[in-house]
């Protein structure tokens, strides 16, 4: 079994030391696949100057000097991996960014363009802003051939581009569901990674403040008894005291099943 860690909004506005704080003593141990903003603009949370929450203004992560250093260490490292994570994150009044964006496509090329130069990783994975895709967005950012880590992805053929496995991977999903006694409107992680023609998608477990463990335990219990993988998504800018111990005790967790693998984000695609 594949468990993995998904730590969004790296960007030009975080400090190496936030990053420090919160996974020093976990990366050793399970890679941090870095959710990063190429272009990030502004919007209202923790960790943003309250002056660019609605300047609009761009902030190329090229220009944070230290984080870049900080990531490129990691990633020599083998302690963090990097994704996309949209190109500016902005909210748009109609959505948000890979929902509401009129040009999704321009956006994951210089998006891919510019993380690929400045940090010289290599990048396979997207991880939508919000967890939100337009059947637009998700059309792009398959079509460039990223992998998607998302969370409650829509697995709903109408919301997405139709190619040859949509509708088998719809089935799966639904069978998934019955055989687990859920309703349709039920929300769930469905814990194997769907195939697609030219990407493949996995759905993270979200750890946000008001998580439990028990929920988390639960998810992975589940994951394991049906032979799936594990993903945990969260944001380092949130994590406090209580959510660092429930990450470290869902670890611990995995740790004790000696088929649980620690594996970089992008290895659950392999
Ligand atoms: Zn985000």
């Amino acid at each position: 079994m594949k468990v993995a860690i998904r730590d969004d909004d790296t960007c030009y506005f975080t400090p190496p030391e936030a990053l420090e704080r919160v996974y020093h003593d976990v990366w050793d141990a399970v890679p941090v696949c870095l959710a990063t903003v190429p272009f990030a603009i502004g919007y209202e949370r923790a960790g943003i100057p309250r002056e660019h929450w609605h300047s609009g203004a761009a902030f190329p992560l090229e220009r944070n000097a230290d984080l870049t250093a900080a990531l490129k260490t990691l990633i020599a490292a083998r302690r963090a991996t990097i994704s996309l994570h949209g190109c500016t994150h902005q909210d748009f009044p109609d959505g948000f960014e890979f929902q509401a964006a009129r040009d999704p496509e321009r956006r994951v090329r210089d998006g891919l363009r510019h993380l690929r130069d400045t940090l010289g990783a290599a990048i396979s994975v997207f991880v939508p802003p919000h967890n939100a895709l337009s059947r637009r967005g998700l059309a792009a950012v398959g079509k460039a051939g990223l992998n998607i880590l998302g969370s409650f992805l829509s697995f709903r053929p109408s919301m997405r581009p139709w190619d040859r496995r949509t509708l088998a991977n719809w089935w799966r999903v639904r069978r998934f569901r019955r055989a687990t006694g859920r309703m349709k409107s039920d929300r769930f992680v469905y814990p194997y990674v769907l195939r697609y023609a030219r990407h493949a998608e996995f759905g993270c477990h979200s750890l946000i403040p008001g998580t439990t463990l028990e929920e988390l335990t639960a998810g992975f219990d589940e994951a394991r008894r049906v032979g799936g993988d594990f993903c945990l998504a969260t944001h380092y800018w949130e994590v406090d005291d209580r959510m660092k111990q429930v990450l470290l005790r869902v670890l611990d967790h995995a740790s004790r099943f000696a088929d649980v693998r620690f594996v970089a984000a992008e290895e659950l695609f392999a």
